[in-house]
């Protein structure tokens, strides 16, 4: 079997163990591309540093573009598990389908999740994503301005994808259901992502993806009109940027969601919480660190986030 020592030194060439630890574990965005680079001693890789450098730059920017990819999801989860619009009956697996029923009867009135509906993580997150391909870019642009500047020549844009999903989905009878979804295309110097952060709806476990495995594997082609990019991503104001949406999908269903005027104060409330709770320095912090100590860092601010819209409910008088 072959083992680390085995490998190559990326200077001399010599067997050698001693690995970069700067890109260590990055992801792969074209098949082989993040192999990790080995050195023989600590003189190789300071010699070897100047080759290395602009590989090992490109490859830890993708570790903390999946880094903030994870925060903001985990952000997400945590807002909605608060502020959830659907009055949900069940959600489950039944015969390899997705299956949601809700009451499409019942007011948009926010409510906390259901405790005990599903004790399976995945499908909870699949509950919680519904209908929000739209919302969540709006609601999460001021945090995720403070994370994307870390990546200067990244822009976000917003597409609009047909998908297949992979796994079949079925909504309550009464709700027709458009499979259109909406998600952030990142560009990192030379590479696109697809940053799917409400894929679980449609059974997506991944929320990265390289742009295009990401299209092969979920975008229906129905002629080129069916990927229409809905505008540049600018993480300005939310509600401006909402208002597009209105005006460009006005004929969609499911936007009712964003009508209730509820909705709208909460994430308003988020927003400006979102703004003033870091700095470049400390978003910078937050990305920092092993692996455990991120996710530590992410369930704080998960919880966090909980506690404030939390808070926020139980001083709210709910607007009809
Ligand atoms: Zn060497
Ligand atoms: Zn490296």
């Amino acid at each position: 079997m072959p083992t680390s020592t085995e490998k190559r030194c990326a200077h001399c060439g010599k067997e050698g163990s001693k690995r970069c630890l700067g890109c260590l574990g990055a992801p792969e965005h074209q098949l082989g591309d993040a192999g990790e680079t080995v050195y023989c001693s600590k003189d190789c890789q300071e010699k070897g540093r100047a080759k290395h450098k602009y590989r090992c730059k490109k490859l830890k920017k993708r570790i903390i573009l999946f880094r903030v990819g994870r925060m903001l999801k985990a952000t997400v989860l945590a807002y909605r598990e608060v502020l959830f619009p659907i009055n949900i009956k069940s959600v489950e697996l039944r015969n390899g389908t997705l299956c949601f029923d809700y009451d499409t009867q019942a007011g948009p009135e926010l409510v906390p999740f259901p405790e005990g509906l599903t004790d399976d993580k995945n499908l909870k997150e699949a509950a919680l994503m519904i209908n929000q391909c739209e919302a969540v870019p709006h609601l999460i642009s001021p945090l995720a301005r403070h994370f994307f500047p870390a990546f200067k020549p990244m822009a976000l844009i917003r597409f609009d994808l047909d998908v297949i999903p992979v796994i079949p989905v079925q909504m309550s009878k009464e709700l027709e259901w458009d499979p259109m979804h909406t998600i952030l295309k990142v560009i990192l110097k030379d590479e696109s992502w697809a940053l799917d952060l409400t894929g679980r709806q449609y059974g997506y476990p991944e929320y990265i993806q390289p742009w295009g495995q990401y299209l092969e594997k979920k975008w229906r082609k129905r002629g080129a009109a069916s990927l229409q990019c809905i505008g540049p991503y600018r993480m300005a104001d939310e509600m401006g940027d909402l208002d597009e949406v209105f005006r460009l999908t006005a004929a969609r269903p499911g936007i009712w969601i964003f009508r209730n005027a509820t909705d709208r104060f909460a994430r308003r409330h988020f927003q400006a919480f979102a703004k003033s709770r870091f700095n470049e320095l400390s978003a910078k912090e937050l990305l920092r660190g092993t692996d455990e100590e991120f996710d530590k860092k992410v369930g704080e601010f998960a919880g966090e986030v909980k506690a404030l819209m939390t808070k926020f409910m139980q001083n709210f008088e709910q607007i009809p």
